[in-house]
């Protein structure tokens, strides 16, 4: 657990526990999951704790010592009670055009800059 903590602060991310890591071939992936109770409706804007079911989502960032990290996400589908829509949390940290957290966008970005 205590490897768990490590990575929780070696990403840096927020509102994010680690469950997991492991070592797949030539990359990194983390196991994790919102530490928020709660969803907040887009439709109607209330928030509810009911959830759906769960997922995972792949979602690439920063490298470490050159070894690829992939966040293995898990998201929640929440079922809002007040309007019965469903919707899956988000994670401010990631970009959703492009599956990859902020860090790794403005990471690419700074590298594309000092090299070219
Ligand atoms: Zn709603």
């Amino acid at each position: 657990m205590e490897d768990c903590k490590f990575y929780e602060l070696l990403l840096d991310l927020p509102f994010l526990s680690v469950s997991s890591v492991s070592f797949d071939s030539d990359k990194l992936v983390v196991t994790c999951h919102s530490q928020l109770g709660e969803g907040i409706c887009p439709c109607c804007k209330k928030k509810t704790t009911k959830v759906n079911q769960r997922y995972h989502r792949s979602v690439s960032d920063l490298p470490i010592s050159g070894r690829s990290v992939v966040l293995n996400l898990e998201v929640r589908q929440f079922i809002c009670l007040d309007c019965n829509r469903t919707f899956s949390e988000r994670f401010d940290f990631v970009s959703e055009s492009t599956n990859t957290t902020h860090h790794r966008r403005s990471g690419c970005l700074c590298f594309a800059k000092t090299t070219y």
